[in-house]
């Protein structure tokens, strides 16, 4: 029989966790139906302070399906998706935010592709349920990463997706620490098929990314899939070079035929000002890279796993009320 694993990263989700396991559990009994497929769920805790992993732990206990990797603190979304990629044993393994925005029901149309012989799926949004400012923020994002990204990637796509396990497998050997995983996935190549959802809104509770993780998100895809910013200084730095000659050599012919030029106040003002910010911002990009280097560097791992909770016996809730039988692994 063949496996699929669910891997869905957590933090804070106490509102809709209940409604998330009946909705996933449900479409899990269908593609054993459907497909004689089994599955496993595994669920990355990322820190959560609320009643999230008591929850999970709870659930876990009556459906063996579940494994909860219990991450030792708040390490982030990608860093979680890693953890669950790493602990996945699945023939298949089906990555999606844990807050509904992703359609667990759509998950029998990412195995019907994946059957069909795509080793990557794809789960594209015909359209998202963020409006306003953030969605114009997220539409300009990726619009202008598809221009600037090196690599041609599918854009307009987030984390939900399928990989089969040799795709999971090169995903896996991608050590960098600063991901952006529909890159990396977009990166591992394969035949990548596409299915189109429409995101919804979230079931419920605030998002959980925080405006400066996002803005962090969206620096990790355009650093880590391009080197254009670089190449925009030195452009840039070369058409101000060529002007700055000409106009060298211009102040220097009407000195030596003694043309008056009126010294003003002007020109040096905007030259400075405008040199001084144009270096700013190339010392920041610079920085960017540098920064990231120096995170590649320190070889740190991705995330650090407090426990490991799986049901030992499916029935442990109703012999030990109010106590979590389960196995520990360390
Ligand atoms: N998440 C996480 N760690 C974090 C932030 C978020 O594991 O530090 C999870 C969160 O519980 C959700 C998914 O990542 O399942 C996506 O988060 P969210 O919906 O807040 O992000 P958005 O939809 O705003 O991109
Ligand atoms: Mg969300």
């Amino acid at each position: 029989m063949r496996s699929l694993s669910i891997v869905m990263p957590i933090y804070n989700e106490e509102a809709l966790i209940d409604e998330l396991v009946r909705r996933v559990t449900h479409v899990m009994d269908s593609l054993e139906r459907e497909f004689d497929l089994a599955s496993e769920w595994v669920l990355i805790n990322d820190g959560s302070r609320d009643r999230s992993l008591e929850m999970l732990a709870k659930h876990a206990v009556s459906d063996p399906r579940l494994v909860i990797i219990d991450l030792s603190r708040n390490f982030g979304h990608q860093p979680a998706i890693q953890a669950g990629l790493e602990h996945a044993a699945g023939d298949a393994v089906v990555i999606m935010d844990g807050d509904l925005q992703d359609p667990p029901e759509l998950i029998p149309e990412l195995v019907q592709a994946w059957k069909k012989g795509s080793r990557v799926v794809v789960a594209q949004r015909r359209s998202r349920a963020e409006h306003g400012i953030k969605g114009m923020m997220f539409a300009a994002f990726h619009k202008m990463l598809a221009k600037v990204s090196d690599l041609k990637m599918e854009t307009g796509s987030g984390v939900f997706g399928l990989l089969d396990r040799k795709a999971v497998n090169e995903v896996l050997l991608l050590r960098e620490r600063n991901r952006f995983f529909p890159g990396l996935r977009s990166w591992v190549g394969y035949d990548q098929g596409v299915v189109y959802y429409d995101r919804e809104e979230r079931a419920a509770g605030e998002p959980k990314q925080t405006f400066g993780r996002l803005m962090r998100y969206a620096f990790d895809a355009v650093f880590s899939f391009s080197f254009k910013p670089l190449r925009a200084i030195w452009t840039f730095g070369f058409i101000v070079s060529i002007f700055s000659f000409a106009y060298a050599l211009f102040l220097l012919v009407m000195r030596i035929l003694n043309i008056n030029v009126v010294v003003g106040f002007t020109t040096p003002t905007v030259a400075i000002l405008m040199l001084g910010g144009v270096q700013l911002i190339s010392i920041g990009i610079l920085g960017e890279y540098l920064g990231r280097i120096y995170d590649e560097v320190k070889q740190r791992p991705h995330y650090v796993v407090n426990e490991i909770i799986r049901s030992t016996n499916a029935n442990a809730i109703a012999t030990s009320p109010g106590v979590l039988s389960v196995s520990v692994e360390e």
